[in-house]
């Protein structure tokens, strides 16, 4: 995996990652969630795309895992860095590191677990749910396994954690364990997961129709 030092110099401005997340939600080009044209302006104080049709505006983030940030996107794909290097990273990290309230830092690595739980879903992650008393013993006994694994690592990264969120911790756990031998493709599948919406209709025609 690349050092840190040399991801950062990939990604040395806002300019640069909004390049690059740019490419990966519309790799054939701006499309308008509305109504699928790809004809647009850009709003360069706003960093807004218009579509040249219907007038609606676009961020690069809105309906991705980063919705309304207002955070520099950076720190998302940092965030994403440190998670994919397999690093232990909490809250309180990254509000020391990234100068962030702790809140905010919490919100920022919700929204990453997020990201996490939708590049990792698969049948798999049925056994995450509680056991059914109509589950076969031995999908009971690995549904409680596994859940056992997944407390383990939390108490260990996290110590206590607020119930609520037990699910974003799984899905967490789930990812790392899934891809802690492969840094790289980590990185990848977060950052594309983070950074891709459900597509609307409008996108998936346009998508299917250009392929
Ligand atoms: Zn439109």
């Amino acid at each position: 995996m690349i050092s840190v030092r040399q991801f950062m110099a990939r990604f040395p401005d806002e300019q640069a990652c909004r390049d690059y997340l740019f490419n990966i939600r519309w790799p054939r080009g701006f499309i308008c969630t509305k109504c699928g044209e790809h004809k647009h302006s850009y709003i360069k104080t706003r960093n807004l795309f218009e579509c040249a049709i219907c007038k609606t505006q676009t961020s690069i983030t809105s309906g991705t895992a980063m919705h309304r940030t207002k955070l520099p996107l950076r720190y998302w794909l940092l965030t994403f860095y440190w998670v994919a290097s397999g690093e232990r990273i909490s809250a309180r990290k990254i509000s020391i590191i990234l100068k962030l309230q702790y809140r905010t830092a919490l919100k920022l690595l919700h929204a990453v677990r997020y990201a996490m739980h939708k590049a990792d879903t698969n049948w798999l992650s049925a056994f995450w749910l509680p056991a059914k008393p109509t589950d076969h013993s031995i999908v009971r006994k690995a549904k409680l396994g596994l859940l056992k694994q997944a407390d383990h690592f939390i108490r260990k990264f996290y110590g206590h954690i607020s119930e609520k969120y037990r699910y974003h911790y799984f899905s967490e756990y789930w990812f790392r364990s899934n891809n802690a031998f492969n840094p790289d493709g980590a990185l990848h599948k977060l950052i594309t997961s983070g950074s891709m919406t459900n597509y609307s209709i409008n996108e998936y025609r346009w998508t299917c129709s250009h392929a």
